[in-house]
């Protein structure tokens, strides 16, 4: 016998029931630039009906997937929770986003191909904006509020690997900073990665850590693919995070087995820390990331085939410490981050036994 569809409503963005107690799946009707018709965004907001445990410390989390189309850990553990949390056992609200870039996701692609525009590139938005710019605005002016935790789920995609990672910026505030490193190691990675700011702006976390939001990043995976273990971090770091707040009536718990070394965290802050490609050519990669390297060892090797005869150029770390991210594709493009390598701090924290 099939279990029924739950049902969706399909309504504009200010027809949402944002605040009643309960759990509705939307499709948020964005109308397009380009035809007569909508990006349908799907949406589910759980409203916690759960009066007894801790109490909640936080006004409410929201879990992105789908910022980018092409990266898949975080659509499907999002969509996992869309399903499996009830109101009866939340307190508070959580906000899930399962494909915030409705179109790039139904075209498997990173960024949007009505627009062209990344979608973690595009806040905050425009309210008269094109489809992404429109997207960025509504969660900006809508969604962002209501929540203290911010969580966007990301993986490599095509452009880089990188160890299944947590990810957070450093921020002038300290008591955020703190508990933006607290949270990220909800994620039970075995790196949680200190990324740059200065490499881009419209960063959809740069947005939410403006207005003093917790914002979590993270690298699930990579290659288009749904690796299974990067999954899992997702999905359960996401629990974390609620159990964390007293959001569920839970401890947070080990993702890895209990045994497992405590995250480590990768500092890498400054653009001098990735290095660009510096010729066309056939990526060979000698190092796989995560590793530990010295100044002046071997990363990788570029090919040029124009002389099959001709010696690679070899491309040498120009510092110690770890190896966060790597290209991933064999086509290298001149200009394309090709590494990035930082410094690396192991944490020390505590995880209650359950
Ligand atoms: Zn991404």
């Amino acid at each position: 016998m099939n279990t029924p569809e739950p049902s969706m409503i399909v309504c504009a963005p200010g027809e949402l029931d944002l605040s009643s107690p309960g759990k509705r799946h939307y499709q948020i009707a964005f109308p397009l630039d380009s035809s007569w018709g909508y990006s349908l965004l799907p949406f589910t907001v759980i409203r916690g009906t759960r009066t007894t445990g801790c109490a909640a410390t936080a006004g409410g989390v929201v879990a992105f997937g789908g910022t980018h189309g092409n990266e898949y850990e975080g659509q499907v553990a999002v969509k996992q929770l869309c399903q499996d949390l009830e109101a009866d056992a939340i307190r508070g609200t959580v906000f899930l986003f399962p494909q915030l870039s409705e179109s790039a996701c139904r075209a498997h692609t990173r960024c949007s191909p009505l627009d062209g525009v990344n979608m973690n590139r595009a806040f905050p938005g425009k309210e008269r904006g094109s489809i992404s710019e429109r997207i960025a605005s509504f969660v900006k002016r809508e969604i962002f509020p209501r929540v203290n935790v911010v969580l966007d789920l990301h993986a490599g995609g095509n452009e880089a690997v990188f160890p299944v990672c947590a990810s957070i910026h450093r921020v002038p505030d300290p008591q955020q900073q703190e508990e933006m490193l607290r949270t990220a190691a909800l994620f039970d990675t075995p790196f949680i990665f200190l990324y740059s700011r200065q490499m881009a702006s419209g960063l959809l976390t740069d947005e939410a850590e403006d207005d003093g939001k917790i914002a979590i990043g993270g690298e699930f995976g990579a290659g288009e693919t749904v690796d299974p273990n990067g999954l899992r971090h997702a999905r359960e770091g996401v629990r974390n995070v609620l159990r964390s707040y007293g959001m569920l009536d839970e401890a947070p718990r080990r993702v890895r087995p209990p045994s497992a070394r405590h995250p480590v965290l990768i500092e890498a802050p400054s653009l001098h820390d990735y290095i660009a490609t510096p010729m066309d050519g056939i990526w060979e990669p000698c190092v796989l990331p995560g590793d530990t390297v010295e100044e002046g060892q071997i990363i990788g090797r570029i090919h040029n085939f124009t002389n099959h005869a001709s010696q690679p150029l070899p491309v040498l770390s120009h510092r110690a410490g770890t190896v966060i991210a790597l290209y991933r594709a064999a086509v290298c493009r001149k200009g394309l981050t090709l590494y990035v390598v930082g410094d690396a701090h192991p944490l020390e924290l505590k995880w209650e036994q359950t």
